[in-house]
Order: structure tokens, then sequence, then C-alpha cells
């Protein structure tokens, strides 16, 4: 079986109806990132960056995957396929996808503000002031901030090496290192790009098909899995 690679970003949610935050204006839900997204806004203000992610939480206990998400379940059938998403909504797992590798975290899970070993399923719930892990410790959402390291970088390069075929979905390729996961894939791997507009062209190798997910996503993967008789 084929290696099938996705590399994703907030379009392939967009929908589903969570927003993206390049859209329009620069802003994510009404906020400036550096408010809401950085380490620096964790220490001025908990309470605020607390109320900004539990809202995020409850649009996405709420949203629902779409026909792109679907698809990609669908696509384990047929191959290996590994999903590597700057996303922190679970709509990949909730659609049927078996490997999802969280680059930027996950919503749903909260974690100590002093031991990042240590997480906790939100079930959905918001994350209060006053909630501690084990060690008695105030509990953060587990999402990477702007300005924090990508713990999980590195293994997903590996998996990024392995693709026969490469597919990026719904990610401006603007935050990086994320976007720095491009230059893994190799050179003999059928490169695809589904999205509606990039921070640069894409390079040459790569297919852009510049449209939305929900269309572009299910006709590549209907290609693979029914390939047209020589
Ligand atoms: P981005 O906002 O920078 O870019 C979104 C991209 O999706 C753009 O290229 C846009 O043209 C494209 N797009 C919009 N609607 C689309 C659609 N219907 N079909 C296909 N493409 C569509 O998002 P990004 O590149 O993922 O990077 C930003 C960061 O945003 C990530 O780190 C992620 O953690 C965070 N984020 C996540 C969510 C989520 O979990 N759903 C939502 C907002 C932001």
């Amino acid at each position: 079986m084929k290696n099938i690679v996705v590399f994703g970003g907030a379009g392939i949610s967009a929908e589903s109806g969570l927003k993206t935050f390049r859209a329009a204006d620069g802003l994510w839900e009404e906020h400036r990132l550096e408010d809401v997204a950085t380490p620096g806004a964790w220490q001025r203000d908990q309470d605020m960056v607390l109320r900004f992610y539990n809202e995020r939480r409850r649009t996405v206990v709420t949203a629902q995957p779409n026909a792109a998400h679907l698809a990609l379940a669908a696509l384990d059938q047929h191959a290996n396929v590994q999903i590597i998403t700057q996303n922190i909504d679970d709509l990949h797992e909730r659609a049927g996808s078996k490997n999802v590798l969280h680059l930027h975290g996950e919503i749903m899970l909260a974690r100590s503000s002093i031991d990042e070993t240590l997480l906790y399923d939100t079930h959905g719930k918001d994350i209060q002031s006053g909630d501690f892990c084990e060690k008695r410790s105030q509990l953060r959402p587990h999402v990477v901030w702007f300005g924090e390291a990508v713990p999980l970088f590195e293994p997903a390069a590996a998996l990024v090496e392995r693709a026969d075929i490469f597919l990026v979905v719904g990610t401006s390729l603007a935050v990086y290192p994320a976007a720095s996961l491009l230059q893994f894939v190799r050179p003999d791997a059928e490169k695809y790009i589904v999205t509606l507009d990039l921070a640069e062209t894409p390079r040459r190798d790569f297919v852009w098909l510049k449209e939305k997910a929900s269309t572009g996503v299910p006709a590549l993967v209907a290609e693979w899995i029914n390939p047209p008789f020589d």
C-alpha cells in the first residue's frame, strides 16, 4: 500500500464553521494573535486566554467533520494514511482517521503549566482559573503558542520523508516551522496542494488545485481509490 501523508491547516475545517485566522483581517475570531496565543499573553492575562480557548473549544464541540475530513478517513481503507495537522480541533479523529499527528496541540486536552507531560482530557468542558494539575499548577490549553517550541516537528518530518503521495490542504504555509515540512518530501513523491490562496507561490513540483477542501480533497481521493484503466 502507498504511504499518503496529508499536511493540513485551518482551511480544511473552514467549511465545518471553524474560522481560519489569516482570513480577511488577519485577526482570529476578532482577537490579535499576540493577545491570546503567545506565552506573553498567558503571563499578562490568564483569564482572557482561558476564555478565548474555552470559546474555541465550544465551537469545536458543536462542529462536524466535512466532506474533506470524511474522504481522508475513507482513504485509510486503501493506503497507509498519515495526517499531520496544524489544527487543534478533533475533526479528523471524529471523521474516523486512524493516524493523526497534531503539530500544534489539541484543544480538547488541558495540560499542566509547569510539566508538559501532564495532560488531561477536558471532555469538551471549559478550563477554569483555579483548575490545577496534580502538581498544583494552573491548567492551560494543550496548544503550541507562537514563540513556543514545536516538539512534534521532528517526528512529523520523518513521516513526511516516507510519503509516496504528499497532499497539502487548507494552509497558507505562513506559519513556521510547520511550513518547512515541505522540505522533507522526497523528490519522486507525487505532490498536491488544495487551498484557496497561499502566502507565496507554491513550488513548481506541486500541483495546485485552487479550490475548496470539501470538493478538491474528495476528488483527489476518488482518483487514488479508482485509478483509470490504462
Ligand atoms: P491560515 O489561516 O494561515 O490559512 C488558511 C488557509 O486555508 C489559507 O491558505 C486559505 O486560502 C485556505 N482556505 C480557507 N478556506 C478554505 C477552504 N474552504 N478550502 C480550502 N482551503 C481554504 O491557517 P494555517 O495555515 O493552518 O496556519 C495557522 C494556524 O492556525 C495553525 O497553527 C493552527 O493551529 C491555527 N488555527 C487552527 C484552527 C483549527 O484548529 N480549526 C483554526 C484557526 C487557526
